[in-house]
């Protein structure tokens, strides 16, 4: 246990607001595991709604445990920021996963902490060890060998009949405790399944669990936001969407619920993060903007949709200070736009941009895939010739905004209609995102890009089986090379995973998993992409 580690903890701890610090006699001890930095967890929501969650629990203590680069690069055991103690005190690790790419972080961390990686190596002597979060629900294959307990759906109404039975069966037989967990609803436990499809658990009514900020810090991403969540889902259901498919249907939480959490959060900051995939559709967006400025609340939004784009959500943004407007028009042609079900025309994008001009803002990101199924290089130069377009428009009102263009490989997700279609070759990637930096850039358009070998990865671990477990298992060093050798060793069939089209006849790997939409739904909308 380094002595800078604790020293580093107690510092962070002394920089927040919120955090809870309980005394474990005769409590649970869970140590809820982000796996990835401090920085980035911290501005998870799901973090602080889990956190809030667990500790509501007299007979709970829960702690923050988080993966740094340090961490990595020397093999160190990560200690909890609360108590600063090691994985191994805990009764329940409990991992919150929001990307697939941290599956790698979640093997390092139960090796460094000397926990065994594989179930069916523990007993009751080591902690339960749990996952959570939208890429397990929608496919918990990959990480399944190493996991007693998978979450299929959202945490609230998952954890409240998990935690009795965890309370009085935790220090016992493991199998029985596992055997017992397994038959509560959203539980897929994969030493103890019985064959029967996990249903999908989510909250009915987001009023019954507010959830903001708990923990307030000025060293993450978002410090400077106290964050609220408006809501879950997302209606207009893009057939590219993990969001929308692991978080339908769509609920937006009351107008007096937000009001109320927003005065508990203008108490610790001036400004607003109002969070969720779908924000702008709350049916009372305009006068819940209007109303939390009229409160004094700066605000900021995680999402505005292309169309319908409100000039009053707009102004009231402009006069709360946002300083970056994001919109997904995601292809540059139509005919990807149809495919994908964005709902949008390039009018609908052009008089979107010609409004974020008209408010001033110092950004404006537009986000873009690149590799969507049939795509052309045509299509590529469709999004050149659409960010020309919309760069004219802020340089004709003289709005001083900079737009930065983000793009990322698709990459098919599990439960979502494109599930079957394969990534693009990382060749054909490569190609078109240097066509549109070497495009876009020389005018003045700042183009940033996910890396599409990472994202092949990413892509593997999305449609995964339980055989992706091994090559994780088999990293020796967190890279791409290290990932290849760990695949190469374990003969992984990568091609298989991201690159090859599925028959929809084919049985898939999550098919253990009971999403809550048909298949057949699934494949009339993947019919419908494909017919243009
Ligand atoms: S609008 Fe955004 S959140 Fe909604 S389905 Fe489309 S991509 Fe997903």
């Amino acid at each position: 246990m380094g002595w800078d580690e604790i020293k580093k903890a107690r510092s962070r701890l002394s920089r927040e607001e919120g955090a809870i610090i309980r005394d474990w006699g005769g409590r649970v001890p869970i140590a809820l595991i982000y796996p990835n930095s401090y920085y980035i967890g911290m501005s998870c929501l799901g973090v602080h709604a889990i956190y809030r969650l667990l500790n509501s629990y007299g007979g709970v203590v829960c702690e923050r445990v988080f993966w740094e680069r340090e961490h990595q690069a020397r093999r160190l055991s990560p200690l909890s920021l609360e108590s600063q103690r090691p994985l191994s005190d805990f009764a329940v690790l409990a991992f919150s996963i929001s990307y697939e790419v941290d599956y790698i972080n979640v093997v390092e961390i139960l090796k460094a902490s000397g926990i065994p990686l594989y179930a069916a190596d523990r007993d009751g002597g080591h902690p339960l060890v749990i996952a959570g979060g939208p890429c397990v629900t929608a496919n918990p294959l990959p990480l399944s060998p190493f996991f007693d307990l998978l979450c299929i759906g959202e945490a609230e109404p998952i954890v409240p009949p998990m935690l009795p039975v965890l309370a009085e069966g935790i220090g016992g037989e493991r199998g029985g405790l596992l055997g017992a967990l397994a038959s509560l609803p959203g539980i897929y436990a994969p030493q103890h399944h019985s064959g029967t499809p996990v249903v999908r658990q989510w909250a009915k009514d987001l009023d019954d669990f507010p959830v903001a900020s708990t923990i307030l810090t000025r060293d993450t991403e978002l410090g400077g936001l106290y964050l609220v969540e408006v809501g879950r889902g997302c209606n207009w259901g893009c057939r590219f969407c993990l969001a929308s498919s692991t978080f339908s249907p769509t609920r937006f939480r009351s107008m007096g619920s937000l009001i109320a959490q927003a005065e508990e959060g203008l108490k610790y900051r001036g400004r607003l993060g109002l969070v969720g995939p779908d924000v702008a559709d709350h049916p009372q967006i305009e006068e819940i903007v209007v109303r939390l400025r009229q409160m004094g609340a700066g605000l900021s939004l995680s999402s505005l949709r292309v169309r319908p784009l409100s000039r009053i959500v707009l102004r009231e943004l402009a006069k709360g200070e946002a300083q970056t407007i994001a919109l997904a028009p995601e292809a540059g042609s139509p005919r990807l736009r149809r495919l994908i079900k964005k709902g949008i025309s390039e009018d609908d994008i052009l008089k979107a941009i010609d409004r974020v001009a008209e408010m001033g803002v110092k950004q404006l990101k537009l986000y873009f895939m690149i590799g969507l199924p049939s795509e052309t290089d045509e299509d590529i130069e469709e999004i050149i010739r659409l960010v020309i377009s919309g760069k004219s428009i802020l340089d004709r009102k003289q709005s001083g905004t900079r737009i930065i263009l983000k793009a990322a490989p698709f990459v098919p997700k599990a439960g979502t209609p494109l599930q079957w279609l394969p990534m693009a070759p990382l060749a054909v990637l490569n190609h078109r995102l240097s066509l549109v930096k070497n495009s876009l850039q020389p005018k003045g358009i700042k183009v940033k890009s996910e890396s599409p070998a990472w994202s092949e990865v990413q892509a593997v671990f999305a449609r995964g089986g339980a055989d992706v477990a091994g090559a994780l298992a088999a990293l020796e060093e967190v890279s791409l090379s290290g990932w290849r050798k760990a695949v190469a060793k374990c003969q992984l069939d990568v091609d298989f995973y991201a690159h090859q089209r599925w028959p929809t006849g084919q049985r898939l790997p999550w098919v253990i998993i009971d999403s809550g939409t048909k298949k057949g739904h699934l494949e009339l909308e993947l019919n419908r992409a494909l017919s243009g």
